[in-house]
Parts: C-alpha cells; sequence; structure tokens
C-alpha cells in the first residue's frame, strides 16, 4: 500500500502544524483511507479498533471543516458519541491536542462530572459536543439543546454501544438529527445490528477498514509464570518478584475482580510500591486522577479491572502483569495490548495457577502456539486435573454480587441508573462492602505474618523464551470460544495495521466470582 504524507490528505495548514506538534510524521493506515474522505464532507464507515490512530482520523478533519461557520446558542455543529466516559474524555482530550491551533469551543455531556460549566458553554455554542448517549438525551429532553445544528455526527465504538443496550439511544439521537449531515461511524466489528444502523443512519459512506490489530503486537514479549499454590498470598509474592527482577518503567497489573484489584493496591502499597488503582467502584473523579498521575509518571504501577481500564489509551507503558488470566481470550488480548503499543517494545507476564490452566489453553489454542513458561511449567496432570477440579475459593459458582459493570449480558438492557456510563460506579450490596472490608483487614493481618514468617528466597530465574507475536491466524481466531459471532472477524484483513497494533475491546464481561479469597 502506498504510503500518504499529512501533507496530502486534504487537511487545513493549521490542522498540519498542530500534528507536527504533536510529534506525528505519517498518517496510519485508518488516518490515510479515512481523512481524504472524511474532509470532503462524505459519510465514512470505519472498521478499527483503538490502538489503530481511529481517533485522529475523524478528529483531524472535523476541525478542518469546523474551521469556516460559527456556532449558535444551545445548537451544537457537531456531535461525537461515545460509549464511556474515559473514552469520551480521552476525545476531548484530542481536540485539546489537534486543535491547538483553533478557538473551537468543546464540551463533554458524561455523567459523574459537574454539568454546570458543560451546561452554560452549550449555552454561549459550541462547535464539538461530546457525550455519551444516556446524558446526552436526558440533557436533550429537559431542553437545553436542540440538535437541529448538528452537520457533522461521529459514532465511536458502535460494537461496544451495542454490548451496552445504546443501540435504542442512537436510533433516538440519529432521528433527533438533520438528515443532511456527515456521518463519520467507527466500529471494530460489524455485527448484523451493526449493519443494519449503517444502512439505515449513513448515506452512501465510503468503507474503510484496516486488519483487525494483530492478536497481540508483534512488539509485545509474552511469558507466564505457573504458581501451583493458587492461593493469593502466594500470587502476590511472585508478582512482586516479578517487578523488581524485570526492568519495570510502568505497568498494569490487571485482576479479574474489583475486589481484589483493591486488596492487590494494598499489598503494593505495603510493600513500598508506588502504586495506584483502577476499579469500577471508583468515582469519575478519582479515576481521572489517578490515570493522570499513571500518564504523567507519578504512579508507576497501576492495579486494574477490565472494565475500568476498557478502552482507555495509556501509551509507554513497559510492562503488563496478569495477576489472574482473565476468563475469556479476548480479553487476554485486551489487556496486553496496554503494552508495545505504537511500535515500542512491551512485556506481558502473566501468573497461571492450576484452577486458571482452562483459560490458558484457550488462550494458546486463540494465539496458535504454545506460552513460553518462566520457570517450572505445569505438567500433564496438572492441565488434566484442572478441567476436573471444583475451582478453589468457591469459584464455581458466579454470582453477581460482585459483577463489573458491563458484565452484562447482551441485550439486557440496563435500567437507567445502572447503564456503564452510570454503573461503573455502581456498588456491591452492603453485605458485599462488609465483606470486602473484612477481606481487606484480614488479607493485610495474614500477609505481613506470612512475609515475615517465610522469606523468599531469590530463586535464579531462567530467561523466559521471548514469543514474538504475528498477526493472529484466522482459523486460531474462529476457534477462540467468543461470547457471540462476529462475522468480520472472519473476514480478510484488508490493509495492515502495522505498528499500531493495539488492543481488542472486549466485548462482552463475565460475571465476577463469589466473594470468598484463598485462606481470607
Ligand atoms: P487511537 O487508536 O485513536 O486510540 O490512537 C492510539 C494512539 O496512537 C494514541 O496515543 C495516539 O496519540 C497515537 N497516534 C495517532 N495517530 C498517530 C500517528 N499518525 N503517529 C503516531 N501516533 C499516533
Amino acid at each position: 500500500m502506498e504510503t500518504k504524507t499529512f501533507a496530502e490528505l486534504g487537511l487545513s495548514q493549521k490542522v498540519q502544524a498542530a500534528i507536527t506538534a504533536a510529534g506525528y510524521t505519517n498518517p496510519t493506515p485508518i488516518q490515510a483511507a479515512a481523512i481524504p474522505v472524511a474532509v470532503t464532507g462524505r459519510d465514512v464507515l470505519g472498521i478499527a479498533q483503538t490502538g489503530t490512530g481511529k481517533t485522529a482520523s475523524f478528529v483531524l478533519p472535523m476541525i478542518t471543516r469546523l474551521e469556516t461557520g460559527r456556532a449558535r446558542a444551545r445548537m451544537p455543529r457537531s456531535l461525537i458519541l461515545a460509549p464511556t466516559r474515559e473514552l469520551a474524555a480521552q476525545v476531548a482530550q484530542s481536540f485539546e491536542k489537534y486543535g491547538v491551533n483553533h478557538k473551537l469551543d468543546v464540551a463533554l455531556l458524561i455523567g459523574g462530572v459537574s454539568m454546570d460549566d458543560q451546561v452554560r458553554k452549550l449555552d454561549r455554542g459550541v462547535d464539538v459536543l461530546i457525550a455519551t448517549p444516556g446524558r446526552l438525551l436526558d440533557h436533550f429532553q429537559r431542553g437545553r439543546l436542540m440538535l437541529m445544528g448538528v452537520e457533522i455526527l461521529v459514532i465511536d465504538e458502535a460494537d461496544r454501544m451495542l454490548d451496552m443496550g445504546f443501540i435504542p439511544d442512537i436510533e433516538k439521537i440519529c432521528n433527533l438529527l438533520p438528515p443532511r449531515r456527515q456521518t463519520l461511524f467507527f466500529s471494530a466489528t460489524m455485527p448484523p445490528e451493526i449493519t443494519r444502523l449503517v444502512n439505515q443512519f449513513l448515506r452512501d459512506p465510503e468503507r474503510v477498514e484496516v486488519a483487525r490489530p494483530a492478536t497481540t503486537a508483534k512488539t509485545i514479549t509474552q511469558s507466564f509464570r505457573f504458581v501451583s499454590d493458587g492461593e493469593d498470598w502466594v500470587k502476590r509474592e511472585v508478582l512482586r518478584d516479578m517487578i523488581r527482577s524485570d526492568n519495570v518503567k510502568n505497568a498494569i497489573i490487571f485482576c479479574n475482580r474489583k475486589r481484589d484489584v483493591a486488596i492487590l493496591l494494598k499489598s503494593l502499597l505495603k510493600h513500598g510500591f508506588n502504586a495506584g488503582a483502577l476499579h469500577g467502584d471508583m468515582d469519575q473523579k478519582s479515576r481521572m486522577e489517578t490515570l493522570d498521575k499513571f500518564r504523567n509518571g507519578d504512579i508507576t504501577l497501576l492495579a486494574a479491572s477490565d472494565v475500568a481500564a476498557r478502552g482507555l489509551d495509556i501509551p509507554d507503558v513497559s510492562h503488563v502483569f496478569n495477576f489472574d488470566l482473565p476468563w475469556q481470550s479476548d480479553d487476554y488480548v485486551h489487556r496486553i495490548g496496554r503494552t508495545g503499543r505504537a511500535g515500542k517494545e512491551g512485556i506481558a507476564q502473566s501468573i497461571v495457577t492450576p484452577d486458571e490452566l482452562k483459560s490458558l489453553k484457550d488462550i494458546e489454542k486463540m494465539l496458535g502456539e504454545p506460552v513460553a513458561w518462566i520457570g517450572e511449567s505445569p505438567t500433564e496432570q496438572d492441565f488434566a486435573e484442572s478441567g476436573k477440579r471444583r475451582r478453589g475459593r468457591g469459584r464455581g459458582a458466579r454470582p453477581g454480587a460482585q459483577r463489573e459493570s458491563g458484565s452484562r449480558g447482551r441485550g439486557e438492557r440496563p435500567a437507567a441508573s445502572s447503564r456503564p456510563e452510570h454503573a461503573a460506579e455502581a456498588r456491591p450490596g452492603k453485605g458485599a462492602r462488609e465483606e470486602g472490608r473484612e477481606q481487606r483487614r484480614s488479607e493485610g493481618r495474614r500477609e505481613g505474618a506470612r512475609t515475615q514468617a517465610q522469606p523468599q528466597p531469590k530463586a535464579p530465574r531462567p530467561e523466559p523464551q521471548a514469543t514474538k507475536r504475528e498477526e493472529r491466524p484466522a482459523a486460531a481466531a474462529s476457534q477462540a470460544p467468543r461470547p457471540r459471532p462476529r462475522p468480520v472477524d472472519a473476514e480478510p484483513a484488508k490493509a495492515a495495521v502495522g505498528a499500531f497494533a493495539g488492543n481488542v475491546p472486549a466485548f462482552l464481561r463475565r460475571p465476577a466470582r463469589p466473594a470468598k479469597a484463598a485462606g481470607e
């Protein structure tokens, strides 16, 4: 494929200057394909996901097109719909970055932040309104804004909106917009519901598709560490060992349950690590603060759950650790895609307990080759027993009490107060909270006692056999267990994403496991 330069895409001089200031030298494939179409005012159907540079592929032409014209009170000139607050906030940041040479008025309508300023902005008139669908409709229904001035509509991460039950809201919003508008529509996959939406609301769109990024970026070195004693405190020791013995600049450490994120954070802090946490029980403000601290290096380790970290663009992460193996192999790709981004080298290390060998098999199947172990690897017998074993710590059942937000089954329409953008703050019931507190208390006691009683001699660590991943073979991809069919996965890639191979959004969340933790 011929390589285009930013100068050839039809962007304004001021936008090009901002791109140079951002340090970008060449457009990514999605940018090279989508921008020349979008600047002309045509509709675009972009099939691409986070990590491909897709945000700039709509923000840059939008800024170029918005250079002419003026905003009127309560009538935004363009509207961007994003599934989550974090994504919406990131898109807003992109306008700051790429719009440095412009005086664009941008408003953000998302849950969890004070709305007074945003409403005042709306009253004065905004060029760009970025919103989550629920919040937007809320404001519309209160008469705080009118939508008939919208010239450009962007729908970002449409398939995630589908998973979150937002499609009826999207349809409602589209019907409130003037039919003569430009629509830029982005989705990582094209399930039938999304195709239907495209057929209904886009006019003769140019379809621009970039390859589903390699399952795992070529730049990520992956390894696994088998911990035959699956107790959490042992895992925490192993994790500390992994952090200390590798040159960790900064890392995200993933846990499957938000409660474990809190426990891990406490433990890391106790052991003198510079750590923070990101989980679904945190309010928006603390999430943003933590994320900022992590971005600017005030925090070097970030314990996180999938949902809290979903869709976040955190550049320059040197390591990803899986404290727990994710229950679904797609999430593995999504998690480790946080490192090795934009051509940088990254390291992903995962702890595997006997209980998790089944998940490990799924991951191997998806990757299409055996994983590389650091140290002792599990035996055939371990694998054989893992299928039969009743999951430790009462893991067999998976009640919803500790569910992360977003773990709803597909098609379950959440009540307004529990929609994902709100539900991120949903707290477990009192019982679960009490239990969590008790667990944290006892965890602190136990860990203190154990680390004193059992100092860990540092065994010499065998070198991990680096496995550099290539594109996910279609066959392996289709074998991977999927929560629902996603037809586009089976399609051949149209263009290489190259260094921008990023991560795969996780589409379905599993119910969390029961509250009892090991030995607690
Ligand atoms: P996105 O897919 O929009 O989440 O972007 C992924 C990352 O790539 C972000 O950190 C962007 O700042 C970065 N990025 C976007 N476009 C380019 C480019 N042309 N060159 C280098 N980095 C880029």
